[in-house]
């Protein structure tokens, strides 16, 4: 049975799909989640992929077929309504989606993170307030924390207050607003330090959670979200940038603090699950690849879509063999190869699509150029300098 949440609101929800049950076995194993993720991705993702990215925001057909599925909550665990998937599987399941839709699994991907860091939080009542319907997929979360990575001055600072925090400047990338009713703001405490902070973008769609909460001097402050961004791969993703001016964060929404050593230690642990996107994004291309050459009888086309197949099956082998050796003392000198290799190939994977559907492939409604577009978006994806520097190392001398 789910923890039962506190007065959870029965009224409708973004995505559109029925309460949670209360039973979370549906898939045996980690293999029957993928078969279901492959399920969905092919015959709900893959058909309307083109709709999808040409499309003024997220395409919630997409998410309702996922939350159905329980995918939504791949990554929390089985006693708050999720499936409890491995590491690996979370990866795999990525790939799936991603050579099917790239905008949707970017979208979705976003979700996963901040559920997580919900979960580990201290606070009882928000975890059984939120949990079961982030797993559930009736409601989604945001994230925002990619730019504490940038050096010099904060983008986004946090300023400790009675109760509580405010938050002074700009979350740069919000990915889902409007789909996502709630958000997970990463911001730098005066003392340089990081904290995360839960906050929903309406607090009125979450009143439960404020009953007892009045902020300092009596004002929450404002928070502004630009229209969304206009952008040439994730147009649909619903990106848009935040401006907050002394938004106030009850401390019971306090999530986790951190610093930049152990988000640059995470970023490096975390390099390969990165290579999920691209390598989705190149097996799309390589499929693509493979229709074009039923289509059209050249042998040039067959050959390159064999290379590239190739060299993904090369590329595959070595995210697994190095995912299992996260303890070697050269792990990371892999493994940051490994994610630009599977960048690069993304890119050439979709440039040969490119290639082989000759002119068609400028029309928007074309597979070939999306593939290279979302390429594009996965070449600065969670870009570390690291990354920066392995991608342009491996551009600079493709053969080394
Ligand atoms: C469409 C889109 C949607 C996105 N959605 C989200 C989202 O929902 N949530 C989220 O958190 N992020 C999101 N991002 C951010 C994304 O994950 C990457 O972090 C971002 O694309 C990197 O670009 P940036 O301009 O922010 O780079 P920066 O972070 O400015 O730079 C990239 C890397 O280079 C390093 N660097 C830059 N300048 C210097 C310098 N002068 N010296 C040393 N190192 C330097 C930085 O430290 C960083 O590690 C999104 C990005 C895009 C394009």
């Amino acid at each position: 049975m789910l923890p039962e949440p506190a007065n959870r609101r029965e009224s409708a929800d973004p995505i559109g799909v029925a309460a949670p049950e209360g039973t979370t076995d549906r898939y045996a194993d980690d293999a029957a989640i993928l078969a279901a993720a492959r399920e969905v991705a092919a015959t709900v993702l893959g058909p309307a992929a083109t709709q999808s990215d040409l499309a003024s925001g997220p395409n919630v057909a997409n998410f309702r077929a996922l939350a159905e599925a329980g995918l939504l909550g791949l990554t929390l665990p089985r006693a708050w309504g999720g499936l409890g998937a491995s590491t690996e599987t979370q990866r795999e399941y990525t790939e799936i989606l991603a050579s099917y839709c790239g905008v949707t699994t970017f979208v979705q991907a976003q979700h996963h993170g901040p559920s997580r860091m919900i979960l580990g939080c201290p606070n009882d009542t928000l975890k059984r307030f939120l949990l079961p319907d982030l797993a559930s997929g009736r409601r989604m979360c945001a994230i925002s924390f990619a730019h504490l990575r940038r050096p010099g001055p904060p983008v986004l600072r946090a300023e400790p207050v009675a109760g509580g925090y405010r938050l002074y400047g700009k979350a740069p990338w919000v990915t889902g607003y409007g789909l996502m009713d709630q958000v997970v703001f990463g911001a730098t405490l005066p003392d340089g330090r990081f904290v995360y902070l839960w906050s929903p973008f309406h607090r009125d769609d979450f009143a439960e959670l404020f009953a007892d909460i009045a902020p300092p001097d009596g004002h929450w402050g404002t928070l502004h979200a630009s229209p969304p961004l206009a952008l040439c791969a994730m147009n649909a993703s619903a990106t848009v940038e935040i401006t907050l001016d002394g938004w106030f964060i009850p401390e019971d929404h306090w999530l986790q603090e951190s610093d930049r050593e152990t988000m640059r230690r995470n970023d490096c642990n975390g390099v390969l699950q990165a290579t999920a996107m691209p390598m989705g994004c190149a097996a799309g291309s390589v499929r693509l690849l493979n229709e074009l050459a039923e289509q059209r009888a050249l042998p040039a086309i067959r050959r390159a879509a064999r290379s590239l197949s190739c060299e993904w099956e090369e590329v595959k082998a070595q995210v697994r063999e190095w995912s299992q050796k996260l303890d070697a003392p050269d792990f990371f000198v892999h493994a940051v190869r490994i994610r630009a290799h599977s960048i690069v190939l993304a890119v050439r994977a979709a440039h040969a699509a490119v290639a082989a559907a000759s002119g068609s492939a400028n029309l928007l409604t074309h597979p070939a150029q999306r593939l290279l577009r979302e390429a594009l978006f996965y070449t600065v994806q969670a870009q570390t300098q690291e990354v920066m520097d392995a991608t342009l190392g491996l551009l600079e001398h493709p053969a080394v």
